[in-house]
C-alpha cells in the first residue's frame, strides 16, 4: 500500500536546527587569516574571543526532504460512527506518531447554532 502523503519530518528538522557549530568548523575559518601562534592558541581554546563574531558553520546536513510517510483516513460508517485515523513515521530518524478519534452516532449530535430538522 502506498502512502497518502510524504512530507518533511518535524523531528529531523528540529535536530538539524539544534546542531551546534563545532570548534573545528569555527577554527577552519581562521586558517591562514591569523598568525600561526594565534591559530594554535585558538585551536586550544574553543571559547576564544575571536569565535564570538565568526560565521556559524553547521555540521554536514544529511537530511533528505520528504522522509515522513503519512497515512490517514476519515469518514462516517453505516452506523453513523465518524472516525479519523492518522499515522506518520520517518524513515530517517524512526520518529512515529499516531492519532485516532471516533464520534459515536453523528446523527444524534446537534451542531451548535443549528436546529434539528425532521420530516413532516
Ligand atoms: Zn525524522
Amino acid at each position: 500500500m502506498s502512502a497518502d502523503n510524504w512530507s518533511n519530518c518535524p523531528n529531523c528538522l528540529k535536530k538539524r536546527k539544534l546542531k551546534k557549530q563545532t570548534h573545528e568548523g569555527l577554527l577552519q575559518q581562521f586558517y591562514g587569516k591569523v598568525s600561526a601562534e594565534e591559530y594554535l592558541e585558538m585551536s586550544r581554546n574553543p571559547k576564544h574571543p575571536k569565535f564570538k563574531n565568526a560565521v556559524p558553520v553547521f555540521e554536514e546536513d544529511t537530511y533528505e526532504e520528504g522522509s515522513l510517510r503519512e497515512d490517514y483516513c476519515q469518514g462516517v460508517d453505516d452506523d453513523g460512527v465518524y472516525s479519523v485515523e492518522y499515522h506518520c513515521s520517518c524513515g530517517n530518524c524512526g520518529f512515529q506518531w499516531s492519532y485516532k478519534h471516533t464520534v459515536d452516532d453523528v446523527t444524534s449530535a446537534v451542531q451548535v447554532g443549528e436546529r434539528k430538522t425532521g420530516r413532516r
